[in-house]
């Protein structure tokens, strides 16, 4: 009987470490996972909805004001982040502009009340959607645009604008690269900062496919791909 008692204490430990070494193994899996998952879904990402108020933006040929676009892209890119788990920062949630009561000068007036949000907010990405205007109406597509001083910039936008082209490729047959541009909203963070021009409202085809919701929705899905691809790429680096 003694014997049988050792061999079912032996036979118990071997059980109790098994089960240890199981919770053990599983508890630091979900912390690898966690500690992975952590940085990406952590980032703060500020959204900047160009224009607003009395600055229409550019006003498309059969109507469409990009104020209004601008807004419309950034929910649709807030939503998708949203629910990747990233904390979203909007410079602007409606249709008004940032001047507030001033009178003159509303445009430094708004563009610092941005910079503003974008400094407290200190993002780890900021993108600023646009839609652009050209002399020629021949001019299409969508392209991104960073501050050349801005390294980390210059890799986000280069990821966007190699998710982007995917549609510039289903609907105008063409790629574009990311182009470095003189645009203040790139200059309120050593963050990496995006200018996202959508596509050219002084084109009919472009002005009728930011108009749809469907492309809209790709769009959205095709800069949200980029931001995450650029996010992964960094950390793995
Ligand atoms: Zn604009």
């Amino acid at each position: 009987m003694k014997i049988l008692i050792i061999k079912k204490r032996t036979l118990f430990a071997i059980i109790a470490i098994i089960l240890v070494a199981v919770v053990v193994l599983s508890v630091s899996l979900t912390y690898a996972s966690k500690q992975t998952a952590k940085p990406i879904g952590a980032k703060v990402i500020v959204l900047d909805a160009g224009h607003g108020g009395i600055d229409a933006g550019v006003i498309g040929k059969s109507g469409l004001k990009e104020s209004d676009f601008n807004l419309k892209m950034t929910f649709l890119l807030r939503d998708l982040l949203d629910k990747a788990g990233f904390k979203v920062v909007l410079t602007r949630e409606n249709e008004d502009g940032l001047y507030g009561k001033v009178t003159k000068n509303r445009k430094r007036a708004d563009m610092a009340a941005r910079k503003k949000i974008i400094q407290e907010a200190n993002p780890g990405i900021i993108v600023s959607i646009h839609a652009n205007k050209y002399p020629s109406s021949e001019r299409r597509g969508a392209q991104v645009f960073y501050d050349e001083y801005n390294k980390a910039g210059m890799r986000l936008a280069k990821s966007v604008q190699a998710n982007v082209n995917l549609l510039n490729q289903e609907y105008i047959k063409r790629d574009f690269s990311a182009l470095s541009g003189d645009y203040f909203l790139l200059k309120c963070s050593h963050a990496p900062s995006i200018i996202m021009e959508c596509g050219f409202l002084s084109n009919l085809e472009d002005e009728k496919l930011l108009s749809d919701d469907g492309y809209c929705n790709k769009l959205a899905f095709c800069i949200y791909g980029g931001i995450v691809a650029f996010l992964e790429t960094e950390e793995t680096a």
